[in-house]
């Protein structure tokens, strides 16, 4: 099938052209010829399904085909994503795909200036992608007008529900208008109980769309584990990257310190490296996510939330220098790879410590994954299984949402070994928020600056507990 047949006019094919897709993904094929009858949708899909295009498209043709009223030229279609690096991601596939037509689109998120935003927004926005709480710093501000909005997309609901921003989405809907004709697009990769909540409150007689999820259809994606003992872990990394000629490899470690000491670290083997986190400005992460894309970089090490949404053209490296404590962060970060229809490679680097998360993992696809022990990294059968470490009090924070890390581990192990680890099964009282996230609305200091607050002090410590429960993930 190809993209003719979609019933998309002749600008938009031309972009798709240029982009050098051959044929839609299945999420586009079943999305576009709905969202352009202007019905509702409930789609699920995952990054990396090409749903950005399955919903952006559909929404150029609806804007460009009826041009309204451009008095004021007034937002018409509004975009919500839970963090930056989305945002940035889908206003970049708005610009990419609306090239050849007439419309204007802006990107608004926290942690930047609010001046140059208010600016391009009294210039006129056709299409603004956005994250919740900046979004609402610019309504508070009257300088911005949502009154007349045609289209709303929530893009991976799920995760604002997660991150809490469900009371920023309702005050965000309060703002639209409320006759009856706006379309409403609701992307999520998982259907819970409080989405179709959401969705019931939202959509108009939904046509509900899904297309497989990745843990089911990871098919593009070789997968292998190295056994390896923890020490040893980046001499074989860099010994991976150099003999295998690997030039473009993103690295997951659990935490924030655990992903700058080895960017350090890669960069003393020879490797150029960046660490990318939510300790770090936007503007580093924007610089270390451009160099990695243009190639400066060759090494990206990143934890879970800060490469959530990541959208890197054909990357073909994955690497989990740790596993998550999450079984459902693995998908996520092999997903990163192997996208729409390419091939990629995840290789999972696994000490003794690691092998209860291995299991859940495996127990979550259903499968096992294959296992290789390389010559030379053979593990020292005598060494003894620890627990791993949360990283606090050592600069790194990461933990998953509303667990405390015995649970995720399983019990700790009875004895431990020496070896001047970080406090074992230490419970975090509080989650943290990260800099590549918005925050939610109800617990944003005043001016909405780019400090990180933490929420599970201020806000419903009952309700995020919930949401992590239902959909696990960690946070850095
Ligand atoms: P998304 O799921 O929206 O994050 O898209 C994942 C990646 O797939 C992006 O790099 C897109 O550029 C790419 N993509 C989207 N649609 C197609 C298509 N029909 N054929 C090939 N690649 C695509």
């Amino acid at each position: 099938m190809s993209f003719n047949s979609l019933g998309l006019s002749a600008e938009l094919l031309d972009a798709i052209e240029d982009q050098g897709y051959s044929e839609p993904t299945p999420i586009q094929r079943k999305a576009i010829p709905v969202i352009l009858q202007h019905r509702d949708v409930m789609a699920s899909a995952q990054t990396g399904t090409g749903k950005t295009a399955a919903f952006t498209l559909p929404l150029l043709q609806r804007l460009s085909a009826d041009p309204g009223s451009r008095r004021g030229r007034p937002v018409r279609a509004l975009v919500l994503t839970p963090t930056r690096e989305l945002a940035a991601q889908v206003g970049a596939s708005v610009e990419t795909y609306g090239r050849h037509l007439p419309l204007k689109s802006a990107v608004i998120f926290g942690g930047v200036k609010i001046n140059p935003q208010i600016d391009k927004l009294r210039r006129g926005v056709d299409i603004l992608v956005a994250t919740p709480g900046r979004l609402l710093d610019h309504a508070g501000q009257r300088t911005l007008d949502l009154s007349r909005v045609e289209i709303l997309v929530l893009d991976e609901a799920d995760r604002m529900l997660d991150m809490g921003f469900i009371h920023d989405i309702r005050k965000v809907l309060a703002l639209l208008p409320d006759n009856g004709t706006r379309q409403n697009l609701l992307f999520s990769a998982t259907f819970s109980s409080e989405i179709k909540a959401l969705a019931g409150r939202l959509l108009d007689h939904p046509e509900l769309i899904e297309v497989a999820r990745r843990n089911t259809t990871a098919e593009g994606i070789q997968q292998r584990v190295h056994p390896v003992d923890k020490a040893r872990k980046r001499e074989l990394l860099s010994q991976l990257i150099g003999t295998r000629n690997w030039r473009q490899v993103l690295v997951f470690t659990r935490t924030k310190h655990g992903a700058n000491r080895l960017a350090q670290q890669l960069e003393r083997d020879g490797l150029s490296a960046a660490a990318i986190h939510g300790n770090k400005s936007q503007g580093a992460r924007t610089r270390a996510l451009a160099g990695f894309k243009n190639g400066d970089v060759r090494v990206l090490v990143a934890t879970d939330i800060a490469a959530r949404g990541l959208d890197i053209d054909q990357l073909p490296h994955v690497v989990n220098y740790e596993l998550p404590n999450v079984p459902e962060d693995y998908v996520h970060r092999i997903g990163r790879t192997g996208r729409a229809g390419n091939a990629g490679e995840a290789i999972s680097l696994v000490c003794v410590d690691e092998h209860k998360l291995l299991r859940d993992i495996e127990r979550l696809l259903k499968r096992p994954i294959p296992q290789q022990v390389l010559a030379g990294y053979e593990p020292d059968p005598s060494i003894q299984a620890e627990p791993i470490q949360q990283g606090r009090g050592r600069g790194g924070r990461s933990q998953p949402r509303g667990q405390n890390p015995g649970r995720a581990q399983g019990k700790p192990a009875a004895k431990r070994t020496a070896g001047g680890r970080g406090k074992p099964g230490s419970t975090p009282a509080r989650r943290k928020q990260t800099g590549s996230e918005a925050k939610p609305r109800h617990n944003r200091r005043a001016g909405g600056g780019p400090q990180e607050g933490s929420r599970q002090r201020h806000g419903r410590p009952g309700r995020g507990r919930q949401r992590a429960d239902l959909l696990g993930g960690s946070r850095d």
